[in-house]
């Protein structure tokens, strides 16, 4: 069985990449592509959804501002906990989300609010924020864990010509009735935009971290975990080849579809979900 140990010494050989090889778009190298998971996502809600992004990329809507202030406050606060510099948990994770809020917008967007409902949308999503650190606060302080990797990029090939990249949002160590255990973590801070419940186990990027790890550090038995902050629910998963192969088949569709410009458009109940319906042709 794997241990922090060994992981960590493995960790300086086997998660050093270049941070420049990520994009947003498939990108050819070397006859070989290179596609993140997070536009397999995109591409897979919806393909004008996965345009829209990508043409717009200095626009970046509320949905995706708060997921990243949120992801970011996590990270300080796990990176902290690593290096054991956490005085008061609490205390620390009210600072950063304040700062990781406000960081990204300019003097304009803090004094001129436009509409009242940017204005509702921008304080939904700060009081949003605050409720969620005071709930992952409480998930934290559940587990004693010792966290390995934090906010790490990794890229593995998936198939022979195509290389997938993303994020390890998290892996930790824990232990249960004395048996020190990995787990590989993803943190869910907003509702999915499919709105299917079975989501929180086939959750693809979930499925792409675990793979990767598995892959990377050449190692079975660890389990892989979606904690959902906002419903402070913990699912514990189990993934075969049978999720591995779905996803491969997944990531091949994706890149032909977007390298032969193919996209099927069927606006339906996900417009209702969608951060880019004011602006999009295509809703409902
Ligand atoms: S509004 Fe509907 S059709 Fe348009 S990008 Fe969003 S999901 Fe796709």
């Amino acid at each position: 069985m794997l241990t922090r140990v060994q992981l960590q010494n493995d960790l300086n050989d086997k998660l050093q990449l270049n941070d420049l090889y990520i994009t947003s778009t498939p990108l050819d190298i070397r006859n070989q592509v290179m596609i993140d998971i997070s536009d397999i996502v995109d591409f897979s809600f919806c393909p004008y959804y996965y345009d829209l992004k990508n043409r717009n990329p200095n626009e970046i809507n509320s949905r995706i501002l708060y997921d990243r202030s949120l992801h970011k406050t996590i990270y300080a606060y796990l990176l902290a906990l690593q290096e054991d510099r956490l005085d008061s948990t609490l205390e620390f994770l009210k600072y950063r989300w304040g700062k990781e809020w406000i960081k990204y917008k300019n003097a304009k967007e803090l004094l001129v609010v436009r509409s009242s409902y940017k204005r509702d949308t921008y304080d939904n999503l700060r009081k949003k924020g605050i409720d969620s650190i005071f709930k992952f606060n409480d998930l934290m302080l559940q587990e004693k864990q010792c966290p390995i990797i934090i906010g790490h990029k990794y890229q593995i090939n998936i198939l022979p010509n195509i290389i997938l990249t993303g994020t390890y949002e998290y892996v930790r160590e824990i232990t249960v009735r004395n048996h020190k255990i990995i787990q590989v973590v993803k943190f869910v801070t907003i509702p999915n935009r499919f709105n299917t419940v079975i989501s929180q186990k086939f959750d693809m990027e979930l499925i792409a971290m675990a793979y990767a790890f598995k892959e990377t550090f050449n190692v079975d038995y660890f389990q892989v975990v979606s904690i959902d902050i906002e419903s402070k629910k913990t699912v514990i998963n189990t993934y075969t080849e049978k999720e591995y192969n779905l996803l491969k088949q997944t990531v091949k569709n994706t890149v032909i579809s977007i390298q032969n410009d193919i996209k099927c458009i069927s606006p339906d109940k996900r417009c209702y979900h969608c951060e880019y319906r004011n602006i999009c042709i295509n809703t409902l």
